[in-house]
């Protein structure tokens, strides 16, 4: 099985498939496999970064009886991973969810002993939200039949935030969504607007339905059809694998939290690191407190919007230098709501809004003990949005969002609090949410996690396989295997 089936295959086995930790045939050759330095004080190998991924591969080569030690920038684990667990409900302002294919997320929630639970009801329950155009709102009967709908006659009752995901659904020109960075389909690295365009939406429809709200990139023009047709094989996957989506009961920062206790080796927070140098077959990382560690190979799962900011001598080269400076990487921001009493009772209407306005999108959450019980709200902008709140200042946001809230839904007015404000992009060890792949950039993939002399990459930029959290994990089996010489 060479490694793409294998994590193809991997994702597919579910919960207990990858229970030894790397593939069977990997992990009979890695049980002939030599530790690559003696025991002794400096660990075999250095994982840079307590994300999931990080994690994650300091467990697989831990179990291949390697000496690992991991350092993380921030005085906590988990990274992307990170819930509000003094808030009503834990909202979750990273990771959110995992579907019934994630067959490594499964198995590593398993191994971390947390208790799951099925959560498809926080997306599946409650009316479709209301489109609000300016302090208009919309029906999607509505939508259909307004005069400033500027979609096509097919998609007049389709809601601006459906249209693009539904498009790429079902006119994506991939066959086999995992060959979406094969080289031969370089000329499909096209952006996501000429895609748009060739479907029949006008600018003005493509900026409605994308740019406002964009999954990835700013707008349309800044990202590859070929990562929406990528994300959307991988989603379509999950929709075959079963309707369920599972998270960590209590909040999903108690997995990392759980896999840490877990590790042999040493965990070092609050370690900034600002400098990784190697020389004589050894790895030295410097961090910002004057520390070094050294090991004769270093796995790094810095996002690269982070890694950016480390000097890195010898330097790297070619297209890998390029993509650890110019990989994008998602600006999202987020407001968390409560509400005194249910004003979507009061008024009637759908709790969820989508806004083309400063509001961006609200977005109920289900977070008790019973799933139709509305936990709170998560206000959230993306892209240009995301930007313009965090140039207008946490505070100067909540308040918005309250007076935007009860503008356009009274019956909310003097019941609503906004408690935090979050923004990846200000995360100074993230600087977004999750990486994307602007158009010309999908012949990265291939190059830019390959190691730099004993330096090694793992991360979910990394992965081509599987997105999002999968995507972290699928991306330390491919490092552990590197690190091993497999
Ligand atoms: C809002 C949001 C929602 C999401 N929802 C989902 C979802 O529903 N399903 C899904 O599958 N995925 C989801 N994801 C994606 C998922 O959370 C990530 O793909 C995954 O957690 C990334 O893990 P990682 O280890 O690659 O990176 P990270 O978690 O970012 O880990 C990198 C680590 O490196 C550390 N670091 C950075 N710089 C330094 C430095 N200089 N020195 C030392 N350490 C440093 C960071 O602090 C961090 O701990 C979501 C992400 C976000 C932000």
């Amino acid at each position: 099985m060479d490694r793409r089936r294998f994590a193809i295959g991997a994702a597919a086995f579910g919960v207990g498939a990858l229970a030894s930790g790397l593939p069977r045939t990997s992990a009979a050759k890695a049980a002939k496999a030599k530790p690559a330095a003696a025991r002794s004080g400096e660990p075999d190998v250095l994982v840079l970064g307590a994300g999931i991924s990080g994690l994650q591969a300091a467990w697989l080569l831990e179990d291949q009886g390697l000496k690992v030690s991991v350092i993380e920038a921030r005085d906590r684990v988990g990274g992307r991973i990170m819930t509000l667990l003094d808030q009503p409900g834990y909202p979750e302002m990273g990771f959110n969810s995992m579907g019934e294919g994630y067959g490594r997320g499964l198995d590593i929630a398993n191994r971390a002993g947390v208790e799951m639970q099925e959560v498809g009801a926080r997306y599946r329950i409650g009316p479709p939200g209301l489109l609000y155009m300016g302090d208009k709102a919309l029906t999607r009967e509505e939508w259909a039949k307004f005069p400033g709908n500027p979609f096509p006659d097919a998609f007049k009752s389709v809601m601006p935030g459906e249209l693009v995901p539904m498009l790429v659904a079902q006119k994506t020109r991939l066959t086999d969504w995992n060959s979406w960075h094969d080289p031969v389909n370089a000329k499909l690295d096209i952006s996501l607007h000429a895609f748009l365009r060739e479907q029949g939406l006008s600018d003005q429809a493509i900026h409605l339905a994308y740019d406002i709200a964009p999954y990835y990139g700013m707008n349309a023009y800044d990202v590859s059809a070929l990562l929406s047709e990528y994300n959307d094989g991988f989603v379509k996957a999950q929709i075959a694998a079963g309707p369920k989506s599972f998270a960590v009961k209590g909040g999903n920062l108690l997995m990392p939290m759980a896999l840490a206790k877990q590790m042999k080796g040493d965990l070092l927070l609050g370690r900034e690191i600002v400098a990784i140098t190697q020389a004589g077959g050894k790895v030295t990382v410097h961090c910002a407190d004057g520390a070094t560690f050294s090991a004769p190979k270093v796995i790094c799962s810095l996002p690269f919007s982070a890694l950016r900011n480390v000097a890195i001598d010898p330097g790297l080269s070619g297209i890998q230098a390029q993509a650890v400076a110019q990989l994008g990487y998602q600006p999202i921001s987020m407001v968390f709501v409560t509400a005194e009493t249910p004003f979507w009772e009061q008024d009637g209407l759908a709790p969820a809004m989508w806004t083309d306005g400063t509001l961006g999108n609200v977005i109920p959450q289900r977070y008790g003990e019973d799933p139709q019980q509305i936990t709170g709200f998560i206000a959230q902008a993306r892209g240009n949005l995301a930007n313009y709140w965090d140039r207008a200042g946490a505070e100067a946001v909540k308040a918005m969002v309250v007076a935007r809230i009860e503008a356009l839904r009274p019956a909310a007015k003097g019941k609503l609090t906004a408690h935090s404000y979050f923004s990846w992009s200000q995360e100074k060890f993230n600087l977004g949410d999750f990486s994307y792949i602007a158009p010309g950039q999908v012949a990265w993939m291939d190059e830019m996690a390959k190691p730099a002399g004993n330096l090694f990459f793992c991360g979910e930029h990394t992965a081509t396989g599987a997105r999002g959290l999968e995507g972290a994990l699928e991306s330390s089996e491919r490092v552990a295997l590197e690190v091993l010489g497999m």
